[in-house]
C-alpha cells in the first residue's frame, strides 16, 4: 500500500487533517435503486495500480446524471452498480498515480474522459476506443467525481494545458462531444443546423464558428437558451416549434437546403424535421437521444438524398481532445457562457432542478 501511503502523506502535509492511510471523502452517491442522490463521507478506496487519484476542483451536471437521479426507465434497466459516486465531468489536479499508470504524474491539471475502454476488444485494437465493445462509464458503471477526491482509471485523467482554467476543463467532456459533431458535419464554409440549444449544442454551434461554418442556423424553445445559442456564434435563432427551418433554410442556401444538420435536441419532430431541409448529398450527425424509437421515410429521406447519417457517441481518444485543447489555448473556442451557474457541491439539489427546468444550462458543482 506504498502508493496510498503516499498519497496520505501528501494530504497530510499539505491540509493537515488526514490520517496516514486513511482518508475521509466527502461525496455525491447513488444508493440502491429509486430516485434521488445522497451526500456522505467515504472512505477512499485504495489506488490500483493503473488508478489515479484526482483532487476534484469542480464537477458539472449532465443529464445522464438527471436519469440516475430521478431513476428512470433507462437507469432502471441499466444495471447499474448497487452504490457508487455519481458525476463523469471534472477538473482537478492529481495528487497520487498507481505504479503502471504511464500517461500522468502526481501534479498534473486534467479533465475527466468518462469513456473507460478495455484496451482488448475489436474497437479497441482498431483505434475506436470510445466505442469500446465492453464501454464503462465513470459516474455511472463505476465510481464517479462528484466528491473531493476521485479515484479513476488513468484513461480517464486526460492531461491538460495550464492556460485552460478549471472551470472551462470541467465541461470538456461535453465540449468533445461536440467539437467531434461539428467536424463530422464538416461546417466549413457551409450551412449547418444545430437543433437543441442545451449543452452540447452550444459546444457545437461555438465549434462551427470556429471551423468557419458560413450560416450557423440554431433551434431551441427556451428563450434563455435561444439567447445563448446567439452567445455562441449562431447567425440565426430560430424558435424550434414556431419557427419554420425549412423556409429559413431555403432562404439562406437558394433553395437547395442544409449542408449539415447536428441533431441535439433528441426531439422527434425536429429529427424527422431535418431530414426534409437537409439538401441532397447533405450529413447529419446524430447525437440527441430521442426517448422512442422514430420513424423515416427512408427513400426520400436518406436514399434518393444519398445522404451521410453519422452517430456521435462522445470524443476519440485522443484525437478530439488535441484539437480541443488547441481551439480554447487560441482561444478559438470560449465555453465559458455555456456555464450559467456555479454552487458548493453541498447543493447539488438546486443544481439538478436548474437544469430540469431549463433555467440552468452547465450547472458546476465544487467540493470545497
Ligand atoms: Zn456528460
Ligand atoms: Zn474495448
Amino acid at each position: 500500500m506504498e502508493i496510498f501511503a503516499l498519497h496520505s502523506e501528501y494530504l497530510s502535509s499539505n491540509q493537515g487533517r488526514h490520517e496516514r492511510g486513511v482518508m475521509n471523502v466527502r461525496a455525491v452517491v447513488k444508493n440502491g435503486p429509486g430516485p434521488g442522490f445522497d451526500l456522505v463521507d467515504l472512505e477512499a478506496k485504495p489506488l490500483g495500480s493503473r488508478d489515479v487519484l484526482v483532487e476534484i476542483e469542480a464537477a458539472a451536471i449532465c443529464g445522464t446524471d438527471l436519469h440516475i437521479y430521478d431513476w428512470n426507465a433507462w437507469a432502471a434497466g441499466a444495471g447499474l452498480p448497487e452504490s457508487f459516486i455519481v458525476g463523469h465531468e471534472f477538473s482537478g489536479r492529481v495528487v497520487a498515480v498507481g505504479d503502471a499508470v504511464r500517461m500522468v504524474k502526481p501534479g498534473d491539471k486534467v479533465s475527466a474522459e468518462s469513456h473507460v475502454a478495455c484496451g482488448q476488444c475489436y474497437q479497441c485494437l482498431n483505434g475506436l476506443q470510445h466505442i469500446c465493445g465492453n464501454l464503462k462509464v465513470i459516474g455511472v458503471h463505476t465510481d464517479g467525481c462528484w466528491a473531493e477526491y476521485a479515484v479513476v482509471p488513468e484513461c480517464c485523467a486526460r492531461p491538460i494545458p495550464e492556460e485552460i482554467d478549471f472551470h472551462t476543463a470541467a465541461i470538456m467532456e461535453p465540449l468533445g462531444t461536440s467539437i467531434r459533431c461539428a467536424q463530422l458535419a464538416e461546417v466549413s464554409g457551409n450551412t449547418v443546423v444545430v437543433t437543441g440549444c442545451g449543452p452540447i449544442g452550444l459546444g457545437a454551434i461555438a465549434a462551427a464558428q470556429a471551423f468557419g461554418a458560413a450560416n450557423i442556423v440554431a433551434t431551441d424553445i427556451v428563450p434563455s437558451r435561444m439567447e445563448l445559442g446567439q452567445q455562441m456564434g449562431a447567425t440565426h435563432v430560430l424558435h424550434g416549434v414556431q419557427d419554420d427551418v425549412g423556409v429559413l433554410v431555403r432562404e439562406l442556401t437558394q433553395g437547395v437546403g442544409a449542408d449539415a444538420v447536428i441533431e441535439c435536441s433528441g426531439n422527434i419532430p425536429a429529427l424527422q424535421a431535418a431530414f426534409k431541409y437537409l439538401r441532397k448529398g447533405g450529413r447529419v450527425v446524430l447525437v440527441g437521444l430521442p426517448s422512442q424509437p422514430l420513424t423515416l421515410d427512408v427513400g426520400p429521406d436518406l436514399a434518393f438524398k444519398e445522404a451521410t447519417v453519422r452517430g456521435v457517441h462522445g470524443r476519440r481518444m485522443y484525437e478530439t481532445w488535441q484539437t480541443m485543447e488547441s481551439l480554447l489555448v487560441k482561444g478559438l473556442i470560449d465555453p465559458k457562457p455555456i456555464i450559467t451557474h456555479v454552487l458548493p457541491m453541498a447543493e447539488y439539489e438546486d443544481g439538478i432542478h436548474l437544469c430540469k427546468s431549463g433555467e440552468g444550462c452547465k450547472v458546476l458543482l465544487l467540493p470545497k
